[in-house]
């Protein structure tokens, strides 16, 4: 959506009947947790998904994080470790959230995960957010409902204030309780902290037994994202290609003749819905060398072509 005012849900069985029926549809429905509040779009839509980075107007594709009712729904979407299931017991629902090996069949948009197989997953504290993903029944992605760049929104008249006429609702939570992020603890491995949030790291610490290495240690993996080439396809990537040479498999945009194609119909929000399909189907077709056509960058464009530039950037 992008020119009708956006709706302001009350918080009753009605109005989370109401929130349900639009994520259902595809739409974009703000909502209060106890850290900010948060973008939610339904986790398994590919182009739902793509609106979210649409509506902040996201400059690139880093992964979401996912909300879950409970434990049980998550681990029908994750593996769980012995230090995962400690700090899941202990923490859930709260400002915690986790970083688990996503399970194969599992149906998430690689537009959440940016094509990765972990999910960032939390089950938030808060009467109105266990209730609207109760009513919906599946996963919810949700970033911070701000446009981007700008601070995280903890009150309903912040979400109106950055997004409003660019989503389809907001559902009035009242202010958040904790007001910061949540917590990013990676638990693919040895236990690790990505981000700092409401809940202390001591606290993560006392709970394991042990301390966990934290975000400036050498050995802590880097948040997805930050890595120049980070879920590149194994092929080289060549940029702004009119066309491909013979040896190279063409990714198209737009009107062009390839095995592959963005958006035949040259629409930046199919062509972000399908990015990370896309590079998974080069990647099984075996290509050695890829041409990607001209994205025009505005809009979802400048994050389909901040991603294709880590794509092509050189590594070992
Ligand atoms: P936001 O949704 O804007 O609060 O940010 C989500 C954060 O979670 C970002 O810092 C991501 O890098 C991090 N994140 C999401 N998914 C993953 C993942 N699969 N592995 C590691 N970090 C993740
Ligand atoms: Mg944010």
């Amino acid at each position: 959506m992008t020119n009708a005012s956006t709706l302001k849900i009350e918080p009753n069985a009605q109005g989370f009947a109401q929130a349900a029926q639009i994520w259902r549809g595809g739409g974009l429905v703000a909502f209060g947790t106890e850290t900010v509040y948060g973008l939610g779009a339904d986790a398994g839509n590919d182009t739902a998904v793509a609106q979210i980075y649409a509506a902040k107007g996201r400059p690139s594709f880093n992964p979401l994080i996912v909300h879950l009712a409970d434990q049980k729904n998550v681990a029908e979407y994750c593996e769980f470790n012995d230090d995962a299931r400690a700090l899941a017991d202990a923490f859930w629902p709260g400002a915690l959230t986790l970083v688990l090996p996503l399970r194969p069949q599992a149906r998430v948009s690689k537009l959440v995960t940016a094509g990765l197989d972990t999910l960032a997953v939390r089950v938030p504290d808060h009467a109105i957010a266990q209730a609207l993903l109760r009513q919906f029944g599946g996963p919810i992605a949700a970033p911070s409902a701000n446009p981007s760049g700008r601070i995280s929104p903890t009150t309903p008249e912040h979400v109106m204030a950055g997004l409003n006429g660019k989503i389809d609702a907001v559902v009035d939570g009242g202010p958040c309780g904790v007001g910061v992020e949540s917590t990013i603890i990676s638990c693919v491995g040895a236990p690790a902290m990505l981000r700092a949030g409401g809940i202390p790291v001591e606290a993560i610490s006392a709970c394991l037994g042990r301390q966990i290495a934290m975000p400036d240690d050498p050995d802590t993996p880097m948040s997805p994202g930050q890595l120049a080439s980070h879920y590149a396809p194994k092929g080289r990537v060549r940029l702004n290609a009119d066309q491909a040479a013979p040896h190279e498999v063409l990714l198209g945009f737009g009107a062009v003749d390839a095995p592959l194609n963005l958006s035949p119909a040259g629409d930046l929000t199919e062509a972000a819905a399908r990015l990370f399909d896309c590079l998974h189907q080069l990647d099984a077709m075996g290509a050695k060398d890829i041409a990607v056509s001209p994205i025009p960058d505005h809009g979802l464009g400048r994050a389909i072509n901040d991603r294709l530039r880590r794509a092509a950037a050189p590594r070992d």
